[in-house]
């Protein structure tokens, strides 16, 4: 692994508080040296990044893919997905379980993590948190956390038996990792593909109603309560893709009063709402839905007030004949691992005036947290060697025919991105390069 040198760039770490101009030596794997600019001068080094008008970060970190293998590698492979994660400027991914067979074992966690499989960036998995996503019995916590499992999730499906979800979050805090669970009470949303409402109505389709989320952050909400008090534990709930404004104050009330919850949006929820449907468009399909105005503007304000730990892509590919389907039979999820930088710059950035050090703490070191990542998420000495340099004014158009990702269902192609990725170096090698 040789030197790398990145100079004359902006650094925005917010890890470290540091938004100014430095140049950063990256040496074996690590970050070796971040100094004012022109003190590396005379630092041999193999390769050198020109990052003049450019701004450079800690590689982002993803903490809720969906890569497809095993089982699914016509839409997606750990190779592929990661290939459009380094486009993207991600360097680190966590993958979620509902792969086909379920990643529910030691021997699926450790098949996945292999070196053999090529991933692109630095892989992390949550396995299933129940055998097979079934939602009954748990899996092996102990045995797969050892085994590298960051957190547990049933993700597509939520844990809906009280009992279950109790049992895993006692037994994920004795270990140090969260539950993430995917809020919908399935009992509430059988035969729905979109968001109830208006434009449901319209198309005359079954609608998710807003319940359906609130209702099972209510009632994990409640169990994390329990659990404090019956066990003297601090267990740790990650609500997935936070998608309606309810959700949003139970989780905002609960943080209040010093439970340990934290959350991720995804960038299509505070971007686009149920009108991107329009005529049935199945690129526009995602679970949780797209919801109303009031929504997507309460996922702005979670992100602004610092409610939202992070910005997640549920990254869902899905082959085209897939969502050539009518409506109601076309599969759940979007690609976003190549969006997700262009949608927070040009929304969040400048339509809402968040700064940017605030838009990459809620894509590196929030999330890098939420999962006890260390050395990742910052540009620290002694930090591997993750970094992101992209242009933040760079104006440009996505072309969802060049993605990396072996699937296209993006309802971004043809749309504006602010800010475009130059260059990720994972661990010290160069990624990718725009
Ligand atoms: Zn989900």
């Amino acid at each position: 692994m040789s030197d790398i040198l990145i100079l004359n760039g902006r650094v925005v770490d917010p890890a470290s508080g540091v938004d100014a101009a430095r140049d950063v030596l990256l040496r074996d794997g690590r970050v070796a040296a971040v100094e004012l600019p022109g003190a590396l001068k005379g630092v041999a080094a193999a390769e050198t990044i020109d990052a003049a008008g450019m701004v450079v970060a800690p590689g982002f970190v993803d903490v809720h893919v969906h890569l497809r293998e095993p089982g699914q590698t016509y839409k997606e492979t750990i190779a592929s997905g990661t290939a459009a994660a380094a486009a993207g400027g991600f360097t680190t991914v966590v993958a979620m379980p509902n792969t086909v067979p379920v990643n529910d074992s030691v021997a699926r966690l450790e098949w996945m993590l292999d070196a053999a499989r090529e991933s692109v960036v630095k892989l992390f998995a949550m396995p299933a948190a129940t055998v097979g996503s079934m939602g009954g019995e748990l899996t092996d916590f102990a045995a797969l956390r050892k085994a590298g499992a960051v957190g547990f999730t049933d993700d597509g499906k939520p844990v809906l038996e009280d009992h279950v979800m109790r049992a895993a979050l006692v037994v994920a805090a004795r270990l140090g990792v969260p539950v993430s669970q995917h809020a919908e009470d399935t009992r509430l949303t059988g035969g729905c593909s979109m968001n109830a409402g208006p434009v449901a109505f319209r198309l005359g389709l079954r609608g998710m109603t807003v319940e359906a989320e609130a209702r099972i952050v209510e009632r994990d909400i409640r169990l994390l309560r329990e659990i404090e008090k019956a066990e003297g534990l601090r267990p740790h709930l990650h609500v997935q893709h936070v998608s309606t404004a309810r959700a949003i104050s139970l989780i905002r009330e609960a943080r209040a009063q010093g439970l340990h919850v934290t959350c991720e949006v995804a960038p299509h929820h505070f971007t686009l709402t149920d009108e991107a449907i329009g005529d049935y468009d199945t690129h526009a399909k995602m679970n949780p839905p797209l919801r109303a105005e009031a929504d997507r503007v309460a996922m702005i304000a979670g992100l602004m007030d610092g409610t939202v730990d992070c910005i997640a892509t549920d990254h869902a590919p899905h082959a085209a004949h897939e969502k050539e389907q009518e409506f109601e039979r076309a599969p759940n999820g979007i690609t976003g691992l190549e969006t997700a930088l262009g949608l927070a710059l040009r929304v969040l950035h400048k339509g809402q005036g968040m700064p940017l050090t605030r838009v990459m703490q809620l894509m590196s070191a929030a999330p890098a947290a939420i999962v006890s990542l260390e050395g990742r998420g910052a540009l620290t000495v002694g930090s591997f060697a993750d970094v992101v340099v992209f242009d933040a004014a760079a104006e440009w158009v996505y072309d969802v025919a060049k993605t990396r990702s072996k699937s296209r269902n993006s309802p971004f192609g043809g749309a504006g991105m602010l800010g475009r990725v130059m260059a990720t170096v994972g661990e010290g090698r160069v990624v990718y390069r725009g």
